[in-house]
């Protein structure tokens, strides 16, 4: 397995970043990764307002995958995600949907022990471990980690986790992958502006397919097949997730236009992944039974 350090990070996925390794395909990466304030915050009463927002979501990496060409599609199986002991909850003036009504900010360290997130002494809530940022370089110029794209990027989506295989594209020669910026647990929309932030480690097993055109980002788990898509505007969000699930049905499962939208129509499910980053996530969740390939 190789491992890749906390240490060689970056705050953009670019052609320009220098790999932190060089991987085979089919190879397990073990990604330590930062919270995503790069671990400034560690205590509720403290260092809020010397915060650097220039020094937010690194994500750690990128790795080179030998082999991966523009036009690939790379495959990352997440295997594990583990989490630190304790997270990160922020709110207030000016951030997330409610930042017009609150004064201030308020920041909560939260304890994580024995599965649960401890939120308060009345209130315990189940972990469940996300990657908020996992991408590849983008075709040109920089794009910052807290940015959501179609190269991937800052997308906090909750259904990456555990078990889950992510697929993004490649779109510069070894792809470029980057991970940071674990949830412990967050909610669809993400609406204050974060999850449990918290620092960890997430092992994947890297692939390349070749000649697949799919139109990406895309998660497969055990149940669904997933579209993304991010933009500025929640309803432009919506139309591109959902196109792109129609392109994978009709041109990876060969269903007609009309029986691939009215399908969707009746069992996928739109849901938003987040509202309160650059650009928003929508993803469109699709059940593998009723795919023709499996
Ligand atoms: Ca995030």
């Amino acid at each position: 397995m190789q491992r890749v350090s906390k240490d060689t990070f970056i705050y953009a996925m670019s052609a320009k970043n220098k790999p932190a390794a060089h991987v085979e395909p089919g190879t397990q990466v073990l990604f330590e990764t930062w919270d995503a304030l790069h671990g400034q915050l560690q205590t509720a009463d403290a260092g809020f307002e010397s915060l650097d927002w220039d020094c937010v979501n690194p994500a750690t990496g990128p790795i080179y995958i030998n082999g991966a060409e523009p036009g690939d599609v790379l495959s990352v199986k997440i295997e594990s995600i583990e989490v630190s002991g304790a997270g990160i909850v922020l709110c207030g003036a000016g951030m997330g949907v409610m930042g017009h009504a609150l004064q201030g900010h308020c920041t909560k360290i939260v304890p994580i022990k024995d599965g649960l997130v401890h939120f308060s002494d009345a209130i315990k809530l189940p972990l469940n471990k996300m990657i908020g940022v996992i991408g590849t370089a983008p075709k040109s110029g920089e794009i910052p980690c807290g940015v959501p794209d179609l190269h991937g990027g800052n997308m906090d989506c909750k259904e990456i986790r555990e078990g889950a295989t992510v697929l993004l594209p490649v779109n510069v020669p070894g792809a470029l992958l980057a991970i940071g910026d674990l949830h412990a647990v967050m909610g669809d929309g993400e609406i204050g502006v974060t999850g449990v932030e918290v620092a960890g480690s997430v092992t994947v097993t890297v692939d390349i397919f070749k000649g697949k055109a799919l139109q990406l980002p895309m998660i497969r788990n055990d149940s669904h097949v997933m579209t993304l898509a991010s933009d500025e505007d929640l309803d432009k969000a919506v139309d591109m997730s959902v196109a792109n699930m129609i392109s994978f049905l009709t041109e990876s499962e060969g269903f007609s236009p009309e029986d691939a939208v009215m399908l969707t129509s009746l069992v996928a499910d739109v849901r938003i992944c987040q509202v309160v980053d650059p650009k928003k996530t929508v993803r469109v969740e699709f059940p593998r039974e009723h795919l023709r390939s499996e």
